[in-house]
């Protein structure tokens, strides 16, 4: 194996892969401005609950994930949830944290929740906007304090509720499919 600074015709570097694709491949997926919060049409994003919303960056129903960026314009409890998959969280504005624990997610931090973990999440007092990249795989499950069942929240779920508001708003169903893997 040659390493590509080491190649003889470095003009062999610049060529595009020129091969067939794997065959059932999924097609790539682009969100421009994903992160232009300000600028963001409010039409993406999806009400969950009242100063609370989402915006789906992408929705794998073939793996059983979702990317989206929720917006919190609200302190308190969001929510006491589990996780069945891993999530990885990337604070852009604003900062939270799990009454369980004693880290806390800062603007510009990044921070991974263990698949199992029961938690219960706080946007503290003198936060107006809370707004974090989330990707979550599996379900959240939404539990009492002892960890009772009381609801369940998937790529599916997520889905359903960005068709149904993007159909509302005349995005049409075409946009959220654009969004599924
Ligand atoms: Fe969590």
């Amino acid at each position: 194996m040659i390493h590509p600074d080491t190649r003889p015709d470095p003009a062999e570097a610049a060529i595009p892969y020129r091969g067939k694709k794997p065959a059932q491949m999924l097609d790539d997926l682009v969100v421009p401005g994903a992160l232009d919060i300000d600028e963001s049409d409010e039409r993406l994003w999806v009400p969950q609950a009242p100063d609370v919303s989402f915006r789906p960056l992408l929705l794998s129903v073939s793996q059983g994930y979702f990317v989206n960026i929720l917006r919190v314009k609200r302190s308190g409890i969001l929510s006491r949830h589990q996780h069945t998959g891993p999530v990885h969280a990337t604070t852009l504005r604003g900062r939270w944290h799990y009454l369980e624990h004693s880290w806390w997610a800062e603007e510009g931090s990044y921070s991974f929740e263990p698949p199992g973990d029961i938690h219960t999440l706080e946007v503290p007092a003198g936060v107006d906007e809370m707004i974090t990249l989330f990707h979550v795989t599996g379900a959240y499950i939404y539990v009492d304090p002892d960890g009772n069942p009381e609801g369940v929240e998937d790529v599916f779920s997520k889905l359903e509720n960005a068709r149904n508001h993007y159909e509302d708003v005349g995005l049409g169903a075409d946009f959220v499919n654009s969004l599924i893997r």
